[in-house]
C-alpha cells in the first residue's frame, strides 16, 4: 500500500471536468500557485472554461482585485487537455468534478487508478455521490475521499472533506490541508450521509421555505426576504434554488430520496412542476421569480 504525498510535496494538481465547478476549483489551484490540467472529454468545454478565466482574470485585475503579475501566472499555471492518460500521468492530486452520473465518475476512477501515480489522492466533487462508490474501482481505496466545492468555487470558503470507511487518515490530513493552501476553510465529514452537511442544512431551510409558501403562510419574495433581513442570509432560499438550477435541486432530491427513502426527502412537487415546464431558474430565464 502506497501513501499519499504530504503536502509539502505537492505541485501538480488534475482536475477532470471544465464545467461551472472544475473550472473555477482549477484557478483556485493555480491561483495558489499549483501546476494545474483541467481535462474535459470537450473541445468546446475547455475552450469556454479557458475563455472564462481570462474573463474573470482580466475583470479581477481592472478592478484592482488582483495584481497583473499574480494573474498572469495563474493563467500560466493553467494546461487544458482533452487526453486522461497523459493529464493523470504525473498528477499529485486529482480533484474530479465531472457530469454527475455514477457511470462516468465509475469510469474515470477506473483508469485513474490505473494511470494516476500511486501517491496521487483521487477526490470527488460530487454532491451527491459518496465517494465510497466509486473507490472500489480504484484499487486505491485508501487515497479516494470527496473533496466538495460550493458554487462558485472561486468564492465560496467551505470544503467538506468526506471520508469514507476505508478512506486513511493520511489522506484526509493531505486534503483538508491542501483545502486551506487553497485559502479555503475545510471541513471534516467523518462519515458518508446524503446531502453531506451544507445541503441538508440547506434542505431543512428549503423544506420549510416550501413548506410555508405551500401553506400560504407568506408569499416567496417575503420567505426571501425574512431569510435575509432576519437571518443574515445573503439569499433567500427561493432566490438560492433559482441560482443554483432547479434541474439540479430536483435532482438532488430525487438522489437522496432514492437512499434514504425518507417521507420527508421526498422531491417537492412544485420543483418538479417548474422544471417540466423548462423553467430552470436563473440559466433559463425563470424559475420561482422570472429574470427576464
Ligand atoms: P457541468 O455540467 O457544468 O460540467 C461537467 C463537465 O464534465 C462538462 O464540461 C463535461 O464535458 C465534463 N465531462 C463529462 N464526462 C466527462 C469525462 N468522462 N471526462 C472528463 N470530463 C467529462 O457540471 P458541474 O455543475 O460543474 O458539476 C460537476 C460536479 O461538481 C458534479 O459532480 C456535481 O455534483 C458537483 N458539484 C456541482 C455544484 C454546482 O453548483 N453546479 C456544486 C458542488 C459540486
Amino acid at each position: 500500500m502506497s501513501t499519499p504525498l504530504g503536502i509539502e510535496n505537492i505541485s501538480t494538481i488534475l482536475v477532470i471536468g471544465a464545467g461551472t465547478m472544475g473550472r473555477q476549483i482549477a484557478m483556485t489551484a493555480a491561483l495558489a500557485g499549483y501546476a494545474t490540467t483541467i481535462q474535459d472529454i470537450s473541445e468546446d468545454g475547455l475552450a469556454g472554461a479557458r475563455a472564462e478565466l481570462e474573463g474573470w482574470a482580466a475583470g479581477r485585475v481592472a478592478k484592482g482585485k488582483l495584481d497583473e503579475e499574480t494573474a498572469a501566472a495563474a493563467l500560466g499555471a493553467l494546461t487544458y487537455n482533452t487526453d486522461l492518460e497523459a493529464s493523470a500521468a504525473n498528477a499529485d492530486f486529482v480533484i474530479e468534478a465531472a457530469t454527475e452520473r455514477l457511470d462516468i465518475k465509475t469510469q474515470i476512477f477506473e483508469r485513474l487508478g490505473k494511470i494516476a501515480p500511486a501517491h496521487a489522492i483521487l477526490a470527488t466533487n460530487s454532491s451527491t455521490l459518496g465517494s465510497s462508490k466509486v473507490a472500489g474501482a480504484t484499487g486505491r481505496a485508501d487515497r479516494v475521499c470527496n473533496m466538495h466545492f460550493f458554487n462558485p468555487a472561486l468564492v465560496m470558503k467551505c470544503v467538506e472533506v468526506v471520508r469514507h470507511e476505508t478512506t486513511s487518515d493520511a489522506t484526509v490530513e493531505t486534503t483538508m490541508e491542501l483545502a486551506r493552501r487553497l485559502g479555503k476553510e475545510p471541513v471534516l465529514i467523518n462519515r458518508e450521509i446524503p446531502g453531506f452537511v451544507a445541503n441538508r442544512l440547506m434542505g431543512a431551510v428549503r423544506r420549510e421555505a416550501l413548506f410555508l409558501a405551500d401553506a400560504g403562510v407568506a408569499s416567496i419574495e417575503d420567505i426571501d426576504t425574512t431569510a435575509r433581513t432576519a437571518l443574515g442570509y445573503p439569499m433567500g432560499p427561493f432566490a438560492l434554488m433559482d441560482l443554483v438550477g432547479l434541474d439540479v435541486v430536483n435532482f438532488i432530491d430525487q438522489a437522496t430520496y432514492a437512499e434514504t427513502g425518507a417521507a420527508e426527502d421526498a422531491p417537492n412537487q412544485r420543483i418538479a412542476a417548474l422544471v417540466a415546464e423548462g423553467k430552470l431558474g436563473r440559466k433559463s430565464g425563470a424559475g420561482f421569480y422570472d429574470y427576464k
